[in-house]
């Protein structure tokens, strides 16, 4: 198949943002893909070349792709950096020179050469294999770009361009292609849970739209839990109080100390371990400990767990905050980061075990069975649990657990198997902050920001931030927010976001305001608030709760943490906000 289909294809895609026509788009290209090309197509789509565990980096440089550009085109490397300061997107710019050219020339306006799909992506695929910043390895990857660019159609060259420097955004979201899959492959749209199901376990869109392609259905029932292939993680609800968790969860459940750390999700098979962290990428890396301590923690040689890896004082052994562990996100000196900042680890899950799922085993039972393979020391332990049966004893033990240095409990149905990738109220968290104000934090991505006055002259003095809106694929503005930043953090968000700029608003921020500066939605942080309010001017669940109003929240302040571990699909949704707004509405008139 040509790439220039596949191009045409991204075109229309890029051209909408209803999700019922990118899936429509979809499950037309699906029907005409060959079989051995899908997973290769679907990774493509959302501008990668593998699963996110596989860390696979194409993030090429815009100067180099620009001095290819020149090199395959001819083209002026000051034209070419012209037209992409006035467009804002390089991908766009280049295309139209590309346009401008081929109607002048003769010779290319016969027909831009089109490389096939396999060749084009193969290509990447070296391209992102080449590490290291040597003349050498820029050299070599120039030379592959310039091959991609060769007499490229100018539709095929802008999402080229785009998939090279990281800018591919056609909105298509996990959500949209799992429902494209289900009608393209199945027939129907009601089959989609079965196939969210594989995905859920093998957390790989590729290799289950391959499946789905080739086998159907059958071959999509056949997917299982397999070592090193991540799961989606289980998430909670929040509860903001004992009497809202007993609504829901009944007379009896189990509550557990919720540990303010990192999420780290563990696989070991005969000696070897592997780590995944919240979104699913690789952070072996980064904890050479828990790879060294876990074949001595455990009892058996197969296994999936789950463990909140926690920063600690080694002479007190008091937990330290989240932030702490951020120290180890490092690609260097990582050993010296291991001493400097230790940490234990602590048990609260157990997935496979032993050459079996335990997915659908009840809590209790794996809670069992996790307690009979863990072999505690000062490194691993099982996360404190009680079984609790009414409103005393939650706030007993919720005060144990603040008293810990923890941030609450979680509270969780004892029958309840465990749901990969689903958040619900089988798991509900319970934090102290929860239960006066707004309750509990947002995570909130960073759109854009005003520039600072005095002290803060030269970054980034206020930030607009959003949240996601997981139906539409969108990040609508909820707030601005100036209070919180320590000066180091003014330089920290200065050092992260000045490489985020665009010159444009990104088509999936949705936002009236006029701020200094756009970035790509891509730093999540976190924020605490006194209230959610009803506004003219922000867009968080916009006419949901009154016609031409969005939400807003009422002073937002920054709490210190950035949310290095989420993407920004993993932020705060629409949702979420909504069903806080409600639940603060309810409290308000109980008061009243
Ligand atoms: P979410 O994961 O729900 O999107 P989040 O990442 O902001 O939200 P929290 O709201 O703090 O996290 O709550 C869930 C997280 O709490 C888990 O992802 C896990 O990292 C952590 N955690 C701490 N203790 C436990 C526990 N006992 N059981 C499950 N998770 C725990």
């Amino acid at each position: 198949m040509k790439f220039s289909v596949l191009a045409e294809t991204f075109e229309k895609m890029e051209k909408t943002t209803k999700r019922l026509e990118l899936t429509d788009h979809l499950v037309d290209f699906f029907k005409n893909t060959p079989l051995d090309l899908v997973s290769k197509v679907v990774y493509l789509i959302q501008g990668k070349l593998g699963p996110d565990y596989e860390g696979i980096e194409i993030g090429v440089a815009e100067k180099i792709v620009i001095k290819a550009v020149h090199r395959s085109t001819a083209i002026e490397v000051k034209r070419i950096e012209e037209a992409y300061r006035k467009d804002g997107d390089l991908g766009h710019a280049v295309s139209k020179l590309i346009e401008q050219k081929t109607q002048t020339t003769l010779f290319d306006a016969v027909e831009g050469q089109s490389q096939t799909v396999e060749w084009v992506y193969d290509t990447l695929f070296k391209i992102a294999e080449l590490a290291g910043s040597g003349k050498n390895v820029v050299d070599k990857k120039m030379n592959y770009i310039a091959s991609l660019l060769n007499n490229v159609d100018s539709i095929s060259g802008k999402f080229i361009i785009k998939i090279l420097i990281g800018t591919m955004r056609l909105g298509v979201a996990d959500n949209t292609i799992l429902d494209a899959l289900a009608i393209a492959y199945t027939g129907s749209k009601d089959n989609r849970e079965k196939i969210e199901n594989a995905y859920n376990v093998s957390s790989d869109l590729g290799k289950v739209a391959k499946v789905a392609a080739k086998d159907g259905l059958e071959g999509i029932k056949q997917f299982k839990v397999i070592v090193f292939d991540p799961i989606r993680p289980m998430l909670a609800d929040r509860v903001k109080s004992e009497k809202e968790a007993i609504e829901k969860l009944g007379k009896k459940f189990a509550a557990e100390f919720k540990l303010d750390g990192e999420r780290v999700q563990i696989h070991l098979e005969n000696g070897r371990v592997d780590l995944f962290s919240r979104r699913l990428e690789n952070i072996r890396s980064y904890y050479p400990d828990i790879v060294e301590n876990i074949p001595k923690s455990l009892k058996i040689q197969n296994a999936i767990l789950e463990a909140e890896a926690v920063a600690i004082n080694e002479d007190t052994g008091e937990f330290l905050p989240f932030q702490e562990l951020m120290h180890r996100r490092r690609k260097y000196n990582v050993d010296k980061a291991v001493l400097q900042y230790p940490i234990t680890l602590n048990f609260f899950d157990i997935l496979y075990a032993d050459g079996k799922s335990c997915l659908n085993l009840g809590y209790e039972e794996r809670r069992k069975l996790l307690t009979k393979i863990l072999v505690e020391d000062n490194f691993s332990k099982i996360i404190p649990q009680k079984v609790v049966t009414n409103e005393n004893e939650i706030e007993d033990f919720l005060e144990n657990s603040i008293n810990s240095g923890c941030e609450g409990l979680m509270l969780k149905d004892l029958q309840s198997p465990y749901r990969a990738g689903a958040r619900g109220s089988n798991w509900l968290k319970l934090k102290r902050e929860y239960r006066n104000e707004l309750g509990d934090s947002l995570d909130l991505v960073v759109i854009g920001a005003f520039f600072g006055k005095g002290r803060r002259t030269g970054k980034y003095g206020t930030l607009l931030v959003a949240t996601y809106n997981d139906d539409e694929d969108t990040f609508p503005s909820i707030c601005k927010v100036g209070t919180g930043f320590t000066d180091e953090n003014l330089d920290q968000f200065y050092q992260i976001l000045s490489n985020k700029v665009t010159l444009k608003k990104n088509p999936r921020i949705i936002s009236d305001m006029e701020a200094d500066i756009w970035f790509d939605p891509e730093l999540v942080i976190e924020i605490v608030a006194s209230e959610i309010t009803l506004s003219p001017i922000h867009k968080t669940a916009q006419s949901t709760i009154r016609k031409g109003s969005g939400l807003a929240l009422r002073f937002p302040k920054f709490t210190g943490k950035i949310r290095m571990e989420k993407s920004p699909e993993n932020a705060s949704t629409d949702q979420e906000v909504i069903a806080l707004y409600k639940g603060q509405t309810k409290i308000t008139r109980e008061i009243d």
